[in-house]
């Protein structure tokens, strides 16, 4: 008869086993013992839970205990609204590893709640959590296992979600789909309720080097070409695992990117992330949301979002990232700064820039978005940089290409900080703000695209 679950015998017998370091006569035993391949592998790679007596599901997880143990205590809280409750509750039952458990937390469990940006749709905080994220149950204290206390996280409301539940559940679902990304997208831990406005929380990482612009203002002049790259590596792994899962981010820019202060940038904000297939559904409002320099030309025209559009919107974060300078900073932020990118403007580097690195923000930023790289092209080739600049051979292109534009602006002597003073209340305006632009009086002609073509080379060679 088929194995379909490990005896009380099995279990007493290999108990003591460490299941990564199993001897080979413990290995003999095994295979004597467990003939059921899953439930070996199972065994192998997770060891056992001592409470139901077989093979974990994961590290530290057993699907069915944890199921149970949510489950049992679902009667003592609610978010007071059915969808939320079910999604949570969902999330808890189907949990493979802890960073698939979403859980509801009352607001009384933060202390020192402070506000720290608005966003597009909402206000960001930080706070400190009492509890803490659940990592495992601890079967000893029949609790769960919760190692770091009064932990950091960020608070992200959405405006008046008490009344636009479907898109806070949108955002939830987008957000908890990447919650597996590789540390690439911030990850979602819990839903709260603010009990003065009634308004939906996200609880999320938090990043204490804020929005890839406040890091970029901070720290732009320490910044080397290695670690510029490594940040914008990060984040076509993070648009990569966006598009992956047939979703488009919409609304990328630097104010949604956060930095962790050290070595990573995350993706986040996904209020605006939407099934690729989405368009069909949507209203034919004739309004863009958004923050104008890191719209698609073709959004300005009226288009549908696209993966396209998003990997425009990340030429422009790599501009800024290894320019430092938002782009478009001299220049006000109306209407027709939308024409003008719509007839071929895109934004100019003030310092020398190597041209592969030029070549492929030229290729992200193409009128056509069918000429523009995919975010695994562009997740690629940037891998491919941080690695040939760490390993420091000085033999390939990319090195090459760096020492010569490091030679040729340490003649120029240009200094970010000495033309980028001006921008800081500009930037306020922009980045905080989401702009509605109102397409119908852009008067956009077919023949502006022709002009293109025409339009001088922008960016330096
Ligand atoms: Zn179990």
């Amino acid at each position: 008869m088929k194995q379909k679950y490990l005896g009380d015998d099995v279990f007493e017998q290999i108990k003591d086993f460490d299941h990564h370091w199993l001897t080979k006569e413990e290995k003999l035993l095994i295979d004597k013992l467990i003939l059921n391949k899953k439930l070996k592998e199972r065994y192998k790679n997770h060891g056992l839970c001592w409470e139901c007596k077989q093979p974990n599901t994961d590290d530290k997880w057993c699907n069915p205990c944890n199921a149970k143990h949510f489950q049992q205590n679902f009667k003592n809280w609610t978010s007071d609204n059915d969808d939320i409750d079910k999604f949570i509750q969902d999330t808890q039952l189907s949990a493979n590893n802890y960073n698939k458990v979403l859980e509801w937390i009352p607001y009384g469990r933060f202390y020192d709640i402070k506000y720290i940006a608005k966003g597009g749709f909402g206000k960001v905080y930080k706070t400190n959590w009492i509890d803490g994220k659940i990592w495992h149950w601890d079967n000893k204290i029949q609790k769960w296992y919760r190692p770091y206390p009064d932990s950091k996280v960020a608070l992200k409301s959405l405006n008046n979600s008490k009344n636009v539940r479907l898109e806070f559940i949108n955002e939830i679902t987008s957000h908890y789909k990447l919650n597996d990304s590789g540390g690439s997208i911030i990850r979602l831990y819990e839903i709260t309720q603010d009990p003065d406005t009634k308004n939906y929380m996200m609880i999320l990482d938090y990043a204490k080097g804020g929005s890839l612009r406040n890091y970029l203002d901070k720290s732009y002049n320490e910044l080397n070409w290695e670690a510029k790259i490594h940040n914008l590596w990060r984040i076509a792994y993070g648009l990569n695992e966006i598009h992956k899962i047939g979703l488009i981010h919409r609304d990328l820019h630097v104010g949604n990117i956060l930095h962790n202060g050290e070595t990573s940038a995350f993706i986040t904000d996904m209020g605006l992330c939407k099934p690729a297939d989405y368009n069909a559904l949507e209203n034919t409002t004739k309004s863009v949301y958004g923050v104008l320099p890191y719209i698609a030309p073709e959004i300005l025209r009226g288009q549908n979002y696209t993966k396209a559009s998003d990997i425009y919107s990340f030429g422009i974060i790599m501009y800024e990232t290894i320019s430092g300078l938002p782009p478009y900073h001299d220049i006000s932020h109306d209407k027709n700064l939308a024409l003008k990118i719509c007839q071929g403007l895109r934004p100019t580097f003030n310092i020398k820039v190597p041209q592969l690195i030029v070549h492929l923000i030229k290729s992200c930023l193409d009128a056509n978005p069918l000429n523009r790289p995919s975010a695994l092209e562009v997740r690629g080739i940037l891998s491919q940089w941080d690695g040939d600049i760490l390993r420091y051979s000085k033999k390939t292109e990319i090195e090459k290409q760096i020492k010569e534009a490091d030679e040729i602006n340490n003649k120029l002597q240009t200094n970010v900080t000495s033309t980028n003073l001006s921008y800081e209340t500009h930037l306020e305006a922009i980045y905080t703000k989401t702009q509605q632009i109102d397409i119908s009086q852009l008067k956009i002609n077919d023949n502006d695209q022709n002009n293109v073509s025409k339009i001088k080379e922008n960016f330096r060679k």
